[in-house]
């Protein structure tokens, strides 16, 4: 492509990757996609191609350079506690309440829809979170946040048809004169986030609900309708569901103090929050606050792990592109073999990765009826979202790399997918907690989670046994703690490879395998030793066209 300006012409640029499918590319995901139950190609391809447009590439770029801004006071002194953001922010948060990702996985009374509701939606955020990031994570407490109010039938009844409802209102009002609602969380305090049972913050009973008083370090999406928090009440750590407006009107008692300057996320706002005397329904008993938080969690951590291999897929997908139209040394950089070797072997880890997430759906759409895959979500979702989310900043930097200085600079796309990796890993139990967690399911519900561990050893592929007997014999072993995290990695990769096998066409589960069952590649991309023949079909089958 040649263009013609004052001093010279432009020339071997890449066109933009925009005005694209973004499930008609991409074969792994429309395998992954129907391999786990969901058969309805052309809805998802017309959702890929809405988002894939040039415009949305463009609105996603303001949303997050016009960052959200507090507005703690009005001009007369008067406290405000709002947030404005950009009207793009608002845009993306329209589109995704319209097509239902903050509650396609729930029926009208709040009871999961069944299968395949979870792996539909899983798509479609894959897809979303490879466009823009920072509005997802109020998507994502929303729908998570039925999973703990089912403990509160009262409460969720109240709640449930504003949820349900698939218009965005963004308007700072009472949640019940609104046409739909959104929910945060806060757990975090500044003494403690992974240790939440260290909270100070305190709920006092008052006539049949509750006032807290206390702080949140961490309350993302602070214009959400409704928050869970939690409080130590007088029976113990309870979880609470705190609306922004009293029931006689008045704005609640939560003082937004601050918003986060952080690394990434740009377009979404964290703040810092201080309860004064605010009002708050209880959620479940009390004493009981982290055992009903943790439902929430699991589904919170599901998405981590499904947005961080969205932002994979596409840095995966600008990588590729740039190098087919790229030419250097009067060669394609697609044609040269070690940009060749580096992108065949992303190309590898994704599919592994999105086989892997679009597996895990299903396991929560089969959960509520079927032990061994209620096991498998328990067991695989801590382990899960530890090695997806702990490797989309490494892969996300190697495809920067693909595009050169392009890659760097802000324009493109990848410095902003570079930027908000990290936190995936961070929020919702950072990488080290994940591994407890897995020791924790191995240890204390051990017959299911060992039943996990044996039906992955089953998939035919070269080292899942041996893999599988060290995953066991790793974590069961008294210093467990200090080796979680070789094999914790480990399982999730086995994971992989066996949902590649349910999936994807043998060769692909084969090549996964062997590359990293055990562990043959380099710390670095480019180094698993693919020959010519799997190169082209992995790139060929990373993006179409
Ligand atoms: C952008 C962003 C948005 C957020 N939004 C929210 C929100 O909306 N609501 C909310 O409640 N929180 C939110 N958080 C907070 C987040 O969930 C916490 O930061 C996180 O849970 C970690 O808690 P912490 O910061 O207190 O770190 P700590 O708990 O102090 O942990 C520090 C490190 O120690 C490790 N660690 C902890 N225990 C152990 C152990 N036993 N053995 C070995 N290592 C251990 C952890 O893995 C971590 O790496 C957000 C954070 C970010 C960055």
């Amino acid at each position: 492509m040649a263009s013609r300006i004052a001093t010279h012409e432009v020339l071997n640029q890449s066109p933009p990757y925009e005005d694209v499918d973004l499930f008609a590319s991409d074969t792994p995901l429309q395998e992954a996609v129907r391999a786990n139950g969901v058969d309805e190609a052309a809805a998802l391809s017309e959702f890929g191609r809405h988002w894939g447009a040039a415009d949305m590439f463009h609105q996603a770029r303001l949303a997050n350079q016009n960052e959200p801004k507090l507005e703690t006071f009005d001009a007369k002194g008067f406290r405000r506690d709002i947030v404005e953001f950009h009207p793009a922010y608002h845009a993306f948060m329209a589109e995704s309440v319209g097509a239902g990702l903050h509650v396609m996985t729930w029926n009208r009374a709040g009871s999961p829809a069944g299968p395949p509701s979870e792996v539909a939606r899983a798509a479609r955020y894959y897809m979303v979170a490879q466009v823009e990031n920072g509005h997802m994570c109020p998507i994502t407490m929303t729908r998570a946040s039925v999973g703990a109010l089912n403990v509160e039938p009262k409460v969720l009844a109240r709640l449930m048809p504003k949820i349900f409802s698939r218009q965005y209102d963004a308007r700072f009002l009472p949640w019940w004169e609104k046409s739909g609602i959104t929910l945060g969380m806060g757990m975090t305090e500044k003494q403690g986030g992974t240790d939440v049972r260290a909270n100070s913050t305190r709920a006092e009973p008052a006539g049949g609900d509750y006032r807290i008083t206390g702080h949140k370090w961490f309350m993302s999406a602070p214009m959400c309708d409704v928050f869970l928090v939690l409080a130590q009440a007088p029976g113990g750590l309870t979880c609470f569901a705190m609306p922004r407006f009293t029931p006689d009107g008045n704005v609640n008692g939560l003082r937004l103090q601050r918003l986060k300057d952080k690394l990434g996320n740009r377009s979404n706002a964290s703040s810092e929050v201080e309860f004064v005397d605010a009002f708050a329904w209880r959620v479940g008993e009390e004493g009981r606050g982290v055992r009903t938080i943790i439902e929430m969690v699991q589904l919170t951590r599901l998405d981590c792990a499904i947005a961080s291999a969205g932002l994979m897929r596409m840095a995966l997908a600008q990588a590729v592109h740039h190098t087919r139209h790229r030419t250097v040394f009067q060669k394609r950089l697609a044609d040269q073999p070690m940009m060749r070797a580096l992108t065949a072997d992303m190309a590898l880890e994704l599919e592994g990765t999105v086989a892997l997430v679009m597996r895990l759906a299903r396991a929560f759409d089969l959960a509520p009826r079927d032990r061994n895959e209620a096991a498998r979500a328990r067991l695989l979702t801590p382990a899960v979202k530890y090695w997806i989310c702990k490797t989309a900043p490494a892969f996300i930097y190697e495809a920067m790399e693909c595009l050169g200085g392009n890659g760097y600079v802000e324009e493109g796309m990848l410095a902003r997918l570079y930027r908000e990796a990290p936190v995936n890993a961070i929020w919702e139990g950072s990488g080290n907690v994940m591994c407890l967690d897995v020791v924790r399911a191995l240890g204390r519900e051990a017959d299911e989670t060992r039943g996990v561990l044996a039906a992955l050893a089953c998939a035919d592929l070269p080292g899942m046994r041996d893999a599988a007997a060290l995953v066991a014999a790793t974590l069961a072993a008294p210093d467990a703690e200090s080796h979680a995290r070789a094999a914790v990695e480990q399982l999730a990769v086995m994971a992989a490879a066996a949902a590649l096998a349910e999936s994807a066409p043998a060769q692909i589960a084969e090549l996964f395998a062997t590359t990293r069952l055990p562990r043959r590649r380099g710390a670095t991309y480019g180094t698993a030793h693919l020959d010519g023949d799997a190169m082209s079909l992995l790139l060929s089958r990373a993006l179409a066209g």
